[in-house]
């Protein structure tokens, strides 16, 4: 299964800069959010009535009148996914369940890291709410079909245990790849945060390994910094490219 036509909406939020991913099915209005760490307000204003500042990216409508022209029926949020546990990429999950009573997806591998979300929040001096807890688990392999979205989950750790790459399967066109901090563009995710279980040579194995195999014009996006593709990546990443060597570098340059 899979999409034909995904409008996708980036968000950059919070002061970590995290990209929250809002990812439509233009025909049913399904509708899944991914990394819903920060500025809560900012994503439902925005998901439910083009209110407030908007996405910093988007391959789809600005109001709801082009929603109409566009021919796209009103969004439903479906599903909430995270590709890890880090505070800034989960740490307002508990408003967006409010607001949208869905279930919650994460690796089980990240559990423990979940639980410490306001405790590092408190390094930067930012009040989280108590930590959600997930209601599924992701598992390495498997098809996930959220209404009529399809995402593949690539269990990729190396920044964290439960670390998943997820891959929106695209009907005829290239699948997009949500990543969270395991690639950035011309960088990759630390390996040195506690309690995360980092380690470079595990990170590089799973880029190497799960995420050069696909197709080189799949759509990158990073959980910081500029969006990628896996092409520009393998040809390119000083880190973990085909040119790096054996990788000498033991951390990248976001959290
Ligand atoms: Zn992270
Ligand atoms: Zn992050």
């Amino acid at each position: 299964m899979g999409v034909i036509e995904p409008w996708v909406e980036t968000f950059v939020v919070g002061v970590l800069q995290m990209r929250c991913s809002i990812v439509t099915d233009r025909v049913t209005g399904d509708t899944v959010i991914i990394d819903g760490g920060g500025e809560p307000d900012r994503i439902i204003d925005w998901v439910d009535e083009f209110g407030g500042i908007g996405p910093d990216w988007s391959n789809g409508p600005r109001s709801q009148e082009e929603m109409e022209m566009q021919k796209i029926p009103e969004r439903k949020v479906v599903a909430l996914l995270n590709t890890h546990a880090h505070f800034d990429h989960t740490g307002h999950i508990p408003d967006l369940l409010e607001r949208y009573p869905v279930k919650w997806y994460l690796h089980p591998a990240d559990t423990f890291l979940q639980t410490l979300a306001q405790i590092s929040a408190q390094r930067y001096g930012l009040q989280l709410p108590p930590p959600a807890v997930a209601d599924v688990d992701l598992v390495d392999g498997e098809i996930l079909e959220l209404g009529a979205l399809g995402f593949e989950i690539l269990h990729t750790p190396g920044h964290s245990l439960g670390g998943c790459c997820l891959r929106l399967l695209v009907d005829g066109g290239v699948d997009h790849l949500f990543v969270g901090d395991t690639l950035f563009a011309g960088s990759v995710g630390r390996t040195d945060i506690p309690n995360s279980g980092g380690d470079f040579t595990v990170l590089a194995h799973s880029i190497h390994t799960r995420l050069w195999p696909l197709d080189p014009e799949t759509f990158v996006y990073p959980g910081h910094g500029p969006l990628t593709t896996i092409g520009h990546e393998k040809a390119t990443n000083p880190f973990v490219g085909v040119d790096s060597g054996s990788g000498v570098y033991g951390r990248g340059k976001y959290a």
